[in-house]
């Protein structure tokens, strides 16, 4: 085995955030923390870290902001947000500013050690796609993660980017969304699968190569079967 995984715990409740280290440095895994909001950005910017778990309320500075700047840098850098709030719009907030994943509190530990193992499969492996991916008159670069319409420039997330390759590679079926979290997201079949993830994301896709995200012409629905994208035309 090479280096140890280190993994950023920003986590202010000290009960939950011993347990936390506790439970990783049990699984192998190097563990750093910060009990607030710009501690923890500070370790997360200084330190090479290949996960990120990441509380919303912290003193200081929230968990959304700490996401945001990390990204303005970093926008390969894994991260997990852990949130007590589970309103559809929360999630949305927290995966809009690029989190991997987000665990809802109260987590059961053999839940979160799935999860960031899954997360850590993808981020370490890396999907197999082209360097340019393109959506009818769009160009996607897979690396920069940025796309072209014209020239109009339109940014992706890793994970979008990911999706996107997964679904461009299958272009000839539909893709369910089990599929996608179990390729794209890594999650192991019989998790309790969040196929909420997968609607957010299409949503926020949509809203980039659709010309009118209502009624798609590219990402599109195809009912009981999943998600289907057009590459072509
Ligand atoms: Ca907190």
């Amino acid at each position: 085995m090479n280096r140890r995984i280190r993994i950023l715990v920003v986590e202010d409740e000290e009960a939950i955030r011993t347990g936390l280290i506790d439970v990783l440095v049990f699984h192998g895994y190097d563990v750093d923390f910060a009990a607030t909001g710009p501690e923890g950005l500070d370790k997360a910017l200084t330190g090479k870290f290949e996960l990120i778990l990441l509380d919303i309320m912290l003193p200081g500075m929230d968990g959304y902001t700490i996401c945001d700047r990390i990204r303005a840098v970093d926008r390969s850098q894994a991260i997990i947000m852990l949130t007590a709030r589970t309103s559809d719009e929360d999630i949305v907030q927290g995966l809009k500013l690029g989190a991997d994943d987000y665990v809802p509190k109260p987590f059961s530990i053999q839940q979160l050690v799935l999860r960031i193992e899954a997360v850590l499969r993808r981020s370490q492996a890396g999907l197999e796609q082209a360097r340019t991916l393109s959506i009818g008159d769009i160009d996607i670069d897979t690396e920069n993660l940025s796309g072209l319409h014209g020239s109009k420039e339109i940014a992706f997330t890793k994970r979008e980017v990911e999706v996107l390759s997964y679904l461009a590679r299958n272009s000839e079926r539909p893709v369910s969304r089990e599929e996608l979290l179990s390729k794209v997201w890594g999650y192991a079949r019989g998790l309790d699968l969040e196929t909420r993830t997968v609607d957010i994301h299409i949503a926020k896709l949509r809203r980039k190569i659709e010309a009118d995200p209502k009624t798609p012409e590219r990402l599109i629905t195809v009912r009981g079967a999943g998600y289907r994208l057009v590459t072509e035309g």
